[in-house]
């Protein structure tokens, strides 16, 4: 009997199994890390197409039946199997995973394996259809969203393969994608806490304008409580310390007077945030900094579901340098 909430759906297709591993490209002196073997069909083929297979499986019913299945075969001294949840499992050193894995980790490993050093050479992972489609995803397409981005710093993300939910026993609800990712190398080097921070904002409401997102009242005042803090921890290593930041600006309030009530993406009424209600000058001064920085490389009228990684990269070190800090 299978455990629905280990998310264990068997690949009964041996065509399939064998077309996953061929894409894969293994070598024979790969090490190969397999997350969720099951009952083994998938590992018996990497055993056959690598060096070593290491494979993490949580279900003590399934580390037992694939011990043993390769017991007594000429596999059995290269495969090592590690009972255990892959997510709180320290990794070993490995060229290439391989793996058919339980939906509902999809997005912690992506993000733990793009995480793991050294950078293995690709993996090769079935993933739900929709959750692989966010991943290959282009800016304009509809599923291109944080997850998209965050992973894409990281990695090159491909589409290999499509599946359909018959090839798995009992079948899932949904289809499934095979995809390859093949951490960058090297890595794009970014402060992953600013990145995130950032990320989180802009995506906020992917399909309003930039313009329209840091004008929140909500994001104006976590960006400028960052900036103070920055600011006082500059003043603090400065001796003596420079000018301060106090110096009044209204010239060009206008510039940033609110357009929502042009925007044209369907956000409702309710989404919108009510500004200034009690902005003193300090706040709009910020304020008019945050929209510097937008109009400066023409950011105000874009929006994130149409941004590239480059792009994203670009508008972060313009904040950054503009002492705009998102963690
Ligand atoms: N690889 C096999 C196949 O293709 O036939 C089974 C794939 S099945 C979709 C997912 C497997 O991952 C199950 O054997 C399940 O017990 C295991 N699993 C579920 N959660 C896990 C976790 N957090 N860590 C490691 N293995 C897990």
């Amino acid at each position: 009997s299978f455990h629905k909430s280990k998310g264990q759906h068997i690949l009964k297709n041996p065509l399939l199994v064998d077309t996953i591993v061929q894409k894969s490209g293994i070598k024979s002196t790969d090490v190969v890390l397999e997350i969720g073997p099951g009952t083994g069909n998938l590992t018996k083929k990497l055993l056959e197409a690598g060096k070593k297979v290491i494979a993490v499986e949580i279900d003590p019913r399934m580390v037992l039946e694939l011990q043993r299945r390769f017991q007594g075969t000429p596999y059995s001294n290269r495969l090592t199997v590690i009972q255990g949840d892959v997510l709180k499992t320290e990794l070993p050193y490995f060229d290439i995973c391989v793996a058919n894995i339980p939906y509902q980790i999809s997005s912690p490993l992506t993000f733990k394996l793009l995480a793991h050093q050294p950078a293995f050479r690709c993996a090769i992972i079935m993933f739900q259809r929709e959750f692989a489609m966010r991943l290959v995803a282009q800016p304009g397409d509809k599923l291109y969203c944080r997850l998209t981005v965050n992973t894409q710093l990281h990695a090159r993300i491909f589409h290999l393969l499509k599946v359909g939910r018959n090839n798995f026993r009992p079948p899932p609800k949904v289809d499934s994608s095979v995809v390859r990712i093949e951490p960058r190398k090297p890595r794009i080097d970014v402060n992953q806490k600013e990145w995130d921070g950032f990320l989180r904002i802009c995506f906020n409401r992917k399909n309003k304008t930039l313009g329209a997102i840091f004008r929140q009242k909500n994001v104006i005042s976590l960006l400028e409580k960052n900036y103070k803090t920055v600011q006082a921890l500059k003043l603090s290593h400065e001796d003596p310390p420079k000018e301060t930041e106090t110096k009044l600006d209204l010239s060009n309030l206008d510039d940033f007077t609110d357009d929502e009530g042009m925007d044209m993406d369907g956000a409702t009424d309710d989404e919108m945030e009510v500004e200034d209600g009690e902005a003193g000058e300090v706040q709009s001064e910020f304020k008019g900094k945050v929209l510097g920085v937008l109009k400066e490389a023409d950011f105000e009228e874009k929006r994130s579901s149409k941004l590239s990684l480059q792009e994203f990269l670009y508008l972060l070190s313009l904040f950054n340098k503009a002492g705009i800090h998102f963690c």
